[in-house]
């Protein structure tokens, strides 16, 4: 372990700078937006974004981060950033996931509200001005909550409560229905989620877990304008169970009892059968309970085993504390930001 928690906290302290109180000022406003194979969609989140952002009458900065994209993601980008210096490129040495993209973009944002968007329009522009709003109004994070999922199919839409039901059930952390990544964070939120050392960052828990003044705008999500989602259901499985088991130790607890509760039915059943054999002798066609048992109590054990194996990879990937991403380069002209912090 290279930092000890007290180092972890000495930081903490440090970058904590206390509340930010004078909220009527001039901002500038980072988006953050994270992009995986989308060429023909910067040109058209720029129509659409900068002349809200403009008429806000704020400062801002556009910072994509190139999930190692393997179109001409990076052209459209190189030559977006060179036609309006507002526009920030950090460019990761390959594909990482939106998740370290999106901790890529908030450890190089440099704006007083950071606001991480999808590039495919589905997080409506026209919500910034209400961010900025209730972030005036005192409020850290404002989180963006869908009140319509109809453009889910059936199997997404009900995956997805499920998900939630079950999160808040095992997890002491609340995770806010229908939240997704579209949310303004005030620098100091930010700040916060920065000192957080985990690699298995699935952000909604992250975000969730930091707290501070918070509340909610609900908005449509409209389909996707261009290009195609790049998830599948096994990539949201997966996303799913790196939610649930980096929140919650229950899978990992709930066998204790299970074990203990078969034990006793197994005590009681073999108390039974010796009693039933002491009472009216030896009863030959045992041979189907006993495989029962025996098929079912291996079945159990080997859940439990798995369960303890997706725990402890996840342990294996934090002890090795690889950085969550690679910065090949980063692409800003005129003011160029330092970016080597
Ligand atoms: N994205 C990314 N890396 C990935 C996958 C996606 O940066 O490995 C970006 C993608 O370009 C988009 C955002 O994450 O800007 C949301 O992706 P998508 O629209 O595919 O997800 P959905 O809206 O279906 O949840
Ligand atoms: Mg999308």
């Amino acid at each position: 372990m290279t930092s000890s928690p007290s180092d972890q906290q000495k930081t903490f302290v440090q970058t904590v700078k206390g509340p930010d109180m004078n909220r009527s000022r001039t901002i500038t406003l980072s988006l953050v937006v994270p992009v995986f194979n989308e060429e023909d969609g910067i040109a058209p989140f720029l129509k659409a974004v900068l002349p809200i952002v403009e008429a806000t009458g704020q400062a801002c900065e556009i910072l994509f981060i190139n999930d190692g994209s393997r179109d001409n993601t990076l052209m459209a980008l190189r030559a977006a950033s060179a036609k309006d210096a507002r526009v920030k490129v950090i460019d990761l040495s390959r594909n990482f996931g939106k998740e370290a993209a999106l901790s890529a973009g908030l450890d190089f944002a440099s704006g007083d509200v950071i606001i991480p968007m999808d590039v495919d329009l589905q997080d409506p522009p026209e919500l910034i001005p209400d961010f900025i709003a209730k972030w005036r109004e005192g409020f850290d994070v404002v989180n963006g909550v869908r009140v319509d999922r109809s453009q889910d199919t059936t199997v997404k839409r009900n995956s997805a409560g499920l998900f939630y039901w079950l999160f808040n059930k095992l997890s002491p952390t609340h995770l806010p229905n229908n939240v997704g990544d579209y949310r303004l964070l005030d620098r100091q939120v930010v700040e916060a989620i920065k000192v957080m050392p985990e690699r298995n960052r699935f952000l909604k828990g992250i975000f969730a877990w930091v707290g501070f003044r918070t509340t909610e705008i609900p908005f449509a999500r409209p389909e996707r304008t261009v290009g195609t989602t790049s998830w599948n259901y096994w990539k949201l499985w997966n996303f799913a169970l790196d939610g649930m088991l980096g929140y919650s130790t229950v899978p990992l607890r709930v066998w204790t009892y299970t074990g203990f509760v078969l034990a006793l039915i197994s005590f009681l059943y073999g108390a039974f059968i010796i009693a039933k054999t002491l009472l009216f002798g030896a009863d030959v066609p045992g041979y189907p309970s006993l495989v029962t048992i025996v098929l079912f109590l291996s079945g159990v054990q080997m859940i439990s085993l798995g369960v303890i194996g997706e725990y402890v990879s996840r342990i294996f990937i934090e002890v090795k504390e690889r950085p969550l991403y690679l910065v090949r380069e980063v692409i800003a002209t005129l003011d160029h930001q330092d970016g080597s912090k």
